[in-house]
């Protein structure tokens, strides 16, 4: 797939450069027909020197190509498209593409995006993703964060809750916003956010959804919590909520970040506990009294989950309390099947304008992924019918998944725990063992956030000992006048210290010791040699003997002691 590493730019220069960079090292795909082989030949050939003749066409072609998957987000065009999908009775869920952004600029431009997307008398649901809407996501500030987050939130619950939707049948509803899970990192995060604005006053009858990830462990127990919460507010006379279940899509990436950090992997380490952990929740979420509360999408291509969902569904008489959710134009065929016998679907719509299309791309490979992975359900669809290899490959899967569901385990994989770690003090390490990186802190963990919050809070009111001068071994030092700054705290104090002063001239024999204002003056340091000085070369004067001039040296004498 060229379109990843060719368009992270806008610029037709560079995006041509790297159209040739990707030729040159993996030649034309054989996929294409010759035509399109020979046209993309001089396409590469040519951008170097025309790029902005030959950029433009070769966009327009791969936009063409995805327009199926991911829609086009200008007025006439989506227009039409939604009033097509309507006719048809099936739901949709717009979702403005864009990954985690970089600047404010960007993040007020999303959410622009999306409360534009709740004024149009024709949309119904959208999903958000946060990153897209807050850009300084940091864990490590997990209470500032978690303000800005919510701040933001509440600007499209407040559009939502203005803004009505007609149904077909002629009923009216507020918008509906569901929040999307992304990496692992923003699961504590999203779900607080979510539980926090919902508790206020203001948005208790707001319809409001988020996404579990069942390739998440942790997604259980946060399952189970949420629904408990969700009880009390309907109790309280608030609305119910919404949970959509997926089983995850960026594996890649979660594998890729806890390699890096030196941590777990996030996600189960197999795709049948993925699967079974899938069932597990379906089951719980379709029990009455948690549907009751907990509204439940089911999303999947898996036809062996989707029918599993139906039968569970149905059985526990929750047909109106459960949906199933689809991606537009991944398996449209299934989608049909799948609408006419749930009784609905609704179907998940990524848009993008133009301009934006870089932004498709991410969501493009993810979704190229899940339909080549060598265990997923999309990879065996061509050519599955009852009895085939695949298809018994992929019942075996179901089946075992199900006679997993109660064994799986519920708890996180990631479980490091800064509070608990003590200082290994003098130990001596096994030095003939490999190396190994200390892993980085996970600010992700809700129990490194609390560590991390209570280091702050401990050294925000510490006042640290002043610092005395070190003299032959002994410290010295009555007053302390030197002073001290923390760049991020200006004006205030941060420490003292007992500076070096001039030399009296009263140092005895013995430099400093023997020097009775003990004052660790310069001229006992450098005469005495109580700080003794260190060769040090210059590039300029090799040889020269000076202490001053090797910025190690105070560093040096302390550590030598
Ligand atoms: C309407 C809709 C909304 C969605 N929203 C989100 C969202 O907000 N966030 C999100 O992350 N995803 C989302 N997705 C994507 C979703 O996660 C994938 O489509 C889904 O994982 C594919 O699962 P499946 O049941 O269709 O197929 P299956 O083939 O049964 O399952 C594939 C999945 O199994 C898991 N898996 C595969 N191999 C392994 C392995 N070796 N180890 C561990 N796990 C493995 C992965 O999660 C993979 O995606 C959404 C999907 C739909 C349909």
């Amino acid at each position: 797939m060229p379109s990843d590493q060719v368009f992270r730019s806008r610029v037709s220069a560079r995006i041509a450069n790297q159209l040739d960079h990707l030729l040159r090292g993996y030649g034309l795909p054989n996929y294409m027909e010759n035509w399109e082989q020979t046209a993309l030949a001089l396409g590469g050939a040519l951008g170097g020197y025309l790029p902005g003749a030959v950029v433009p066409p070769f966009a327009q072609r791969l936009r063409k190509e995805t327009q199926s998957v991911i829609l086009p987000g200008e007025e006439r065009a989506l227009r039409a498209y939604l009033k097509q999908r309507r006719a048809t009775g099936t739901r949709l869920n717009l979702n403005y593409l864009g990954e985690a952004i970089l600047g404010e600029g960007e993040a007020r431009r999303r959410l622009d995006a999306y409360l534009a997307l709740l004024a149009r008398d024709d949309v119904e649901y959208i999903s958000v993703k946060l990153s897209s809407i807050f850009s300084q996501i940091n864990l490590v500030a997990y209470d500032a964060t978690l303000e800005a987050v919510k701040e933001r939130l509440r600007e499209l619950y407040r559009a939502a809750l203005q803004h009505t939707y007609r149904h077909p049948d002629g009923r009216t509803s507020s918008k509906f916003i569901n929040l999307d899970m992304e990496e692992y990192r923003d699961l504590h995060l999203t779900v607080a956010a979510f539980q926090q604005v919902l508790d206020e006053p203001e948005f208790m009858a707001l319809r409001a959804g988020l996404v579990l990830q069942a390739y998440l462990p942790d997604s259980f127990a946060v399952q189970r919590s949420l629904t408990t919460w969700a009880q009390g507010r309907v109790a309280r006379g608030g609305a119910p909520i919404k949970v959509r279940i997926v089983k995850g899509a960026n594996l890649a990436m979660e594998k890729v970040e806890a390699a890096l950090h030196g941590w777990e992997q996030a996600p189960y380490s197999s795709k049948l506990e993925v699967d079974a952990n899938f069932k597990r929740m379906v089951v719980y979420g379709c029990q009455p009294k948690h549907a009751a509360a907990v509204h439940l999408g089911v999303a999947s291509h898996n036809l062996f989950d989707i029918a599993y969902a139906m039968l569970v569904r149905d059985r526990a008489g929750v047909r109106n309390l459960v949906e199933f959710e689809m991606l537009e134009g991944m398996a449209n065929h299934q989608a049909r099947a799948v609408q006419e016998r749930a009784g609905g679907l609704l179907l998940y719509a990524p848009v993008v304008k133009k301009e934006d299309f870089h932004s498709a791309i991410a969501y493009l490979v993810r979704r190229l992924d899940e339909n080549t992975a060598e265990e997923n359900f999309l990879h065996d669809l061509f050519g599955l019918e009852p009895g085939s290899p695949t298809w018994d490959k992929q019942r075996k899967r179901f089946l075992v998944a199900c006679q997993l569901m109660e064994r799986v385990s519920d708890q996180p994989r990631r479980k490091q725990d800064r509070r608990l770690e003590e200082d290994a003090g003098d130990s001596v390490p096994d030095l003939a063992a490999p190396f190994h990186n200390v892993p980085d802190t996970d600010f992700s963990l809700p129990q490194n956030q609390e560590w991390i919050q209570d280091v702050v809070q401990r050294w925000r009111t510490h006042t640290p000992d002043p610092i005395p001068l070190q003299i032959g071994g002994e410290l010295v030092g009555e007053s302390f006048p030197g002073t001290g700054s923390d760049p991020s705290c200006p004006g205030v104090v941060a420490y003292r210290y007992a500076p070096r002063r001039p030399c009296p001239g009263r140092s005895g024999a013995g430099g400093c010791h023997g020097c009775p204002a003990r004052m660790g003056c310069d001229h006992c340091c450098r005469t005495q040699g109580v700080v003794a000085p260190r060769r040090y070369r210059t590039r300029t004067q090799p040889g020269r003997l000076d202490w001053r001039d090797d910025p190690g040296w105070w560093q040096g004498h302390h550590r030598s002691r």
